[in-house]
């Protein structure tokens, strides 16, 4: 403007400037500053200088306050702004809450889809989350799929749970990424101020211990904090401290389950599954250190010492004169990438001599996505003789028109698929869709995870080759196999009784000696 203009500091209402067109603004200093009253030129650049230091700041604070990737509030200003409300409720004496959200199988929508679309369902899920809460909660992104959510001012457990099933909901709407179609799951940990924790640090560390329980506990759903959740985080901790010494001290060991071939009730192969016998926790399943062990770096000596125990065990009961059994070994996705596993796997059939066609690597979907269409790895195995098995098949984002061009023997199908199939009959009719177009490409389908005989008559009615699971047996040690193979599996024929058309649960072992079922 072309006159003169008073306006008031935003620092401190009452010191005022002139701003005078052309010249450099002043300061008007009022009395009750304790100053001398009057005018200052000294102090300020030109009105220009001012407007842009300004907006620099504003543009600084921007930067470092969102979020680039979903434009929630960044870790940085959710740490600021907890800790603002960490003071308020302390002053007011007012519970808020701080919800912890980690998307379940980000990785494999990431590893699967690629990272485009991974960032895509970031986004989405981000709006639909902030657009879901009230004006008074706090969302933010505090890294990769990490969210947390501040509630403000909650009267009981139940509105941080509204909330927590509120973002369930929205999580789980489908999104489309490509032409592909997902539903993005999640899991909440729940931590309230004060009970859980007064400073922003124990606030945290509780809500995210309450995050991996929820995650225990079967994902997409939200858990409380509770104290004993502590000692779950120290035992997390403590594994990841040991766990490179588990090899060395010799502590890992396997257990297998058998697989039994459908159609005559004959163990056709067993799937090692490795525990870590450790010295004070007992013995830990592979749920609590597989991931540990991707993640610091150690899968595949893991990988190589499971391939060489397994294949050894094998030698031997074939030595004792035991049937032919497949034996399938799971292979870390990681450990897959890996250009060494072809050596270790080249050497541990030399040195164990076991027929390689009787071993069979199993890896997930992912895997396969992954790779794209570059099946070298899988060829290569395969010109060595070894068996390839898709593990967990429906869990991922892979299509059955995926499968035809994949260089593989067998489909293990996902325990939940065998779960729900009892429930829901459009499960039962997917899964006979699965088993045709499998045997159509001439793969050997696999049932993990079957539990009941009604299971196992649908699985009969739909022709799947192989079962695997707690009906028959759970994981047993070495020594348990070469009874079973005598005597058959312990109360499975009292389970089966009740049906006498179940041919596999009355004589589980007959007829040994034959391989694979071919279809
Ligand atoms: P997975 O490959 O899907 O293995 C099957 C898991 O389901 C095993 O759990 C097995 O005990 C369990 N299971 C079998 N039948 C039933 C049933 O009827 N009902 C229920 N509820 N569960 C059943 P486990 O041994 O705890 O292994 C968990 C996962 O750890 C495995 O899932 C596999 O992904 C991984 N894992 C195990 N051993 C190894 C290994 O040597 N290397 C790698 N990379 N991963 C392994
Ligand atoms: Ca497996
Ligand atoms: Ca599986």
């Amino acid at each position: 403007r072309d006159q003169t203009t008073r306006c008031t500091s935003e620092l401190n209402p009452r010191i005022d400037y002139r701003i005078i067109p052309g010249e450099k603004p002043t300061l008007i200093v009022h009395q009750e500053l304790g100053m001398a009253p009057g005018t200052s030129n000294v102090v300020l650049g030109t009105v220009q200088d001012i407007t842009q230091q300004r907006a620099t700041e504003r543009r600084i604070r921007e930067l470092a306050y969102t979020d680039k990737l979903t434009g929630l509030a960044s870790r940085a200003y959710f740490y600021k702004h907890t800790e603002d409300i960490i003071r308020a409720a302390r002053r007011r004496h007012e519970r808020f809450a701080l919800l912890y959200l980690d998307l379940d199988g980000f990785k494999d929508i990431n590893d699967s889809l690629g990272h485009d679309m991974g960032d895509e369902l970031l986004r989405t899920v981000s709006q639909r989350l902030q657009s879901s809460l009230r004006d008074t909660d706090f969302i933010a992104r505090l890294s990769g799929d990490e969210f947390c959510i501040l509630v403000d001012n909650v009267r009981d457990q139940y509105d941080a749970a509204e909330v927590a099933e509120r973002c369930l909901d929205e999580t789980n709407r489908p999104v489309w990424l490509g032409k592909q179609q997902v539903r993005a799951r999640c899991s909440i940990g729940i931590a309230y101020y004060p009970e859980d924790g007064t400073d922003l640090q124990s606030l945290l560390k509780a809500a995210d211990s309450a995050m991996y329980a929820a995650k225990e506990e079967g994902r997409h759903r939200y858990a409380f904090y509770r104290p004993e959740l502590t000692q779950r985080v120290e035992r997390r901790l403590q594994i990841e401290q040991e766990l490179r010494l588990a090899i060395e001290r010799d502590e890992l060991i396997l257990h297998y389950q058998p697989q039994v071939e459908l159609s005559s009730g004959r163990l056709a192969g067993v799937e090692a599954l490795v525990r870590w016998k450790h010295p004070d926790m007992g013995l830990i399943p592979p749920g609590e250190f597989i991931a540990v062990a991707e993640r610091i770096g150690i899968i595949s000596s893991l990988g190589e010492w499971v391939l060489n125990k397994a294949c050894e065990q094998l030698s031997r009961w074939l030595a004792m004169g035991l049937p032919e059994l497949r034996m399938a070994v799971n292979i870390s996705p990681l450990h897959f990438r890996n250009p060494a596993l072809l050596d270790t796997v080249t050497r541990v059939l030399e040195t164990t001599g076991i027929p390689p066609e009787l071993l069979e690597l199993e890896v997930t979907e992912s895997v396969v996505q992954t790779t794209g269409n570059d099946f070298e790895t899988f060829e290569r195995l395969r010109e060595l003789g070894v068996k390839i098995a898709i593990d967990d098949f429906g869990t991922g984002y892979s299509s059955l028109a995926s499968l035809r061009a994949l260089p593989i023997d067998c489909l293990k199908i996902d325990r939940l698929f065998i779960s729900d199939m009892l429930d829901d009959g459009r499960a039962a009719v997917l899964l006979g869709t699965i088993v045709n177009v499998a045997h159509a490409l001439g793969h050997v389908v696999v049932a993990e995870g079957v539990e009941e005989v009604a299971q196992l008559q649908v699985l009969q009615g739909i022709e799947c080759d192989i079962v695997q699971g707690f009906f028959f047996s759970r994981p047993v040690p070495a020594k348990a196999l070469p009874e079973i193979v005598r005597d058959g599996f312990p109360g499975v024929a009292a389970k089966g009784q009740e049906n006498h058309d179940v041919v596999a649960a009355e004589t589980p072992t007959s007829g040994a000696g034959s391989r694979t079922p071919s279809s």
